[in-house]
């Protein structure tokens, strides 16, 4: 059967935020029907783009069966990751500022694909590789440390 590497970024900076990882792990593993193949450390970091407490984060590496288009899949498990983040009690959308600019603030728990294979996907509700890897150290040292030499290969500008 084929496969595809699709790493996971999770990140929680409020209630009870090992906990919190852990039930989005549980659910993703549920979600799926497999465990990940490889799960970082966490890595604890302030808040970053605004004031608030510091967020646990770290990646999963799931090897998930192929099926569709990378765009069908991706947008497949977009969905599901966004199921847990609201069975989770995230109840905020993305919010912006008058300039259309992103506003962070906190999350019980955010999920994010940061990568489906070495794969590129660009749609309305989804952009893979995601785009701020590069500059989030929180994020890019927890996959680099669960990465595999082919996505190394094929974006050597998130992973320099
Ligand atoms: P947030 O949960 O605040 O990170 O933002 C989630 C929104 O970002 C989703 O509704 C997606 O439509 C959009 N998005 C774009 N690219 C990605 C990605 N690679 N992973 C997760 N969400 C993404």
């Amino acid at each position: 059967m084929e496969r595809v590497d699709v790493f996971l970024g999770l990140g929680s900076n409020l209630g009870d935020r090992d906990l919190n990882l852990l039930k989005a792990m549980n659910l993703l593993d549920e979600a799926f029907g497999m465990h990940p193949e490889r799960i970082s450390r966490i890595v604890e970091t302030p808040a970053w783009g605004f004031e608030g407490p510091d967020f646990l984060n770290l990646c999963v590496l799931y090897r998930l069966p192929r099926t569709g288009t990378p765009e069908e899949q991706a947008t497949r498990i977009l969905r599901q990751v966004k199921e847990i983040e609201k069975a989770l009690g995230r109840t905020e959308e993305a919010l912006f500022d008058a300039d259309g600019k992103r506003v962070y603030h906190n999350r019980i728990i955010d999920i994010d694909i940061l990568l489906y294979g070495t794969h590129i996907i660009h749609t309305e509700d989804l952009t893979v590789p995601h785009p701020l890897i590069g500059q989030r150290d929180f994020v890019k040292k927890p996959l680099l440390e669960i990465s595999k030499p082919a996505v190394r290969e094929a974006f050597p500008e998130i992973f320099e």
